[in-house]
């Protein structure tokens, strides 16, 4: 299998030089020539497997360059029962709730608490390997932009790995405590956290802009160093996320929820697309979907652009309670777009350059119908978030984080809306400790005053009696490491002198 440039067809590469090279040379995203098809017969095997194995095996589909014993090293390294407290990192937790039966797929079990760690735990794995087959010697330098729980994710998946180096830019007012504090802590001698003046997407554009500053880059070159990338637009980080959805769809049907071959409906709380297109891939590879339900928060723009066809970024960006999700460049959207063009990559070309000049691009007619075949988008104010957690924890007993809340608000709306009763999976995507002031102002129906972070944790626990995730309450002696805030103008410079050429 080869991976395909959605802005160059004829930019053509194995998937180690896709994982090792981040993103294409033109800026365009890698995306699989086709995709694995599976049939009854697959899933019938996929049923009978634990995680890992269900892994090995749709990793062994598409890293064609891979052998079966370095995909059986990755997995076996990343998904262990010591990292993610089980056998199955990404447990399902029905619970009955307004009169529907909500399948909560717990994806952060991980040693940060948030989903990220699916990808980021065994992206290292596939990096290192990856680069010992295209650029044999070269040390990776991986540059991460964060809305906070990607860049947590990615320093304990890279910390102290050998040849590699990792450098994390912030938003300095936009993320949480919890995440601030998570990532200034963090332990390795290969390792850098920065915080930008500005938002996530000012953090976006500045590390999108340092791959391709020449400068830069040829100062790296020089030195044996080179860029890669762990947010989800390398291919590595989509992957991964590909196999949560195929394993819940096992996992429906072994638990008797469903029969092999009946339709999901997916709901996703999303911020950049990557993770609501990992289940569109998994659609793609023969797993049956009615509808994928894209859920926002107040920044709301892909909401808009499934239900009007017009992408358009021009528009306050609204720092909310889910602050994973403040993002108005929903980068993985790209790729959606190349492959419901027909994998034309003039025409997704032509978009992605409308979007940085103009800040707004409207799809073909094909494509438009398409998303709202395939997509129910909606989205979810602080206000209802805040409701919504209050009530799904009153009524089901559960607690969860601000991001789920956004999505089960929004299905909730979908339900009322389509009465479509199709079994559901919605994605949960964080520990309620990660944003722990506003779950508990949810809970106790008015503001938490706390200065200490940690008190309102132990509140909440006191309260609720939902155990703190064992590494959370780790950092909670932990001494802050970083402390650098910066304007963006300022991150390639901060790069250069982080990596001693400066
Ligand atoms: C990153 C993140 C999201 C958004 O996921 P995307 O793949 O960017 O759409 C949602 N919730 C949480 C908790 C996250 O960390």
């Amino acid at each position: 299998m080869m991976y395909t440039s959605t802005q160059n067809n004829n930019e053509t590469v194995s998937s180690a030089q896709a994982i090792a090279q981040g993103i294409s040379r033109e800026g365009g995203l890698f995306v699989p020539d086709s995709f694995p098809q599976y049939d009854g017969i697959t899933f019938e095997t996929l049923l009978k497997l634990d995680y890992r194995e269900r892994a090995k095996k749709i990793l062994s589909d598409y890293l064609t360059d891979f052998t079966a014993e370095e995909i059986a090293d990755c997995v076996d390294k990343a998904y262990t029962a010591e990292k993610f407290g089980s056998d199955n990192p990404a447990p399902i937790v029905s619970v009955d709730y307004k009169g529907n039966e909500l399948n909560i797929l717990e994806l952060w079990h991980g040693p940060t608490c948030a989903f990220k760690d699916m990808a980021l735990q065994i992206l290292p794995h596939l990096l290192t390997k990856s680069l010992k087959k295209t650029a044999d010697g070269k040390i990776a330098v991986i540059l991460v932009a964060t809305s906070g729980d990607t860049g947590k994710a990615a320093l304990e998946g890279f910390k102290d790995v050998d040849n590699t180096e990792i450098i994390v830019f912030y938003p300095s007012d936009g993320v949480s405590p919890m995440q601030k504090h998570q990532m200034n802590t963090t332990g390795g001698n290969n390792v850098g956290v920065c915080a930008i003046k500005g938002n996530f997407d000012d953090a976006q554009t500045g590390v999108k802009k340092i791959f391709t500053t020449e400068e830069v880059i040829s100062a790296l070159e020089s030195n044996g160093l080179m860029f890669s990338s762990a947010n989800s637009i390398n291919w590595g980080r989509l992957l991964p996320q590909i196999v949560y959805y195929i394993s819940a769809y096992c996992d429906m049907v072994n638990a008797g929820k469903i029969k092999l071959g009946d339709k999901i409906n997916i709901v996703v709380p999303t911020g950049n697309f990557g993770n609501i297109l990992a289940a569109y891939f998994a659609m793609c590879m023969g797993m049956p979907v009615n509808k994928f339900i894209c859920a926002s928060n107040s920044n709301n723009v892909l909401t808009d652009f499934i239900n009007t066809g017009s992408y358009n970024k021009n528009r306050e960006f609204i720092t909310t309670v889910s602050p994973s999700m403040d993002i108005l460049v929903s980068s993985n959207l790209e790729r959606l777009l190349y492959v419901l063009s027909g994998r034309n990559d003039e025409e997704t070309a032509g978009y992605m350059t409308a979007l940085k000049t103009t800040g707004e691009y409207t799809v073909s007619d094909e494509i438009k119908k398409t998303v709202l075949e395939l997509f129910s988008g909606g989205f979810c104010s602080e206000d209802e978030t805040l409701k919504t957690i209050s009530s799904l924890y009153d009524s089901a007993s559960y607690l969860s984080d601000t991001h789920t809340a956004v999505a089960v608000n929004v299905y909730d709306k979908y339900v009322a809306q389509t009465g479509d009763k199709t079994p559901v999976v919605i994605a949960s995507t964080a520990s309620p400790y990660k944003f722990s002031r506003a779950v508990l102002s949810a809970v106790e129906g008015q503001p938490v005053t706390d200065d200490d972070e940690f008190a309102v944790v132990d509140r909440m626990n006191a309260k609720t009696g939902v155990a703190v995730p064992a590494p959370l309450e780790a950092t909670r002696t932990m001494e802050d490491r970083f402390s650098d805030v910066i304007e963006p103008d300022n991150m390639p410079d901060y790069v250069l002198g982080c990596l001693g050429l400066k």
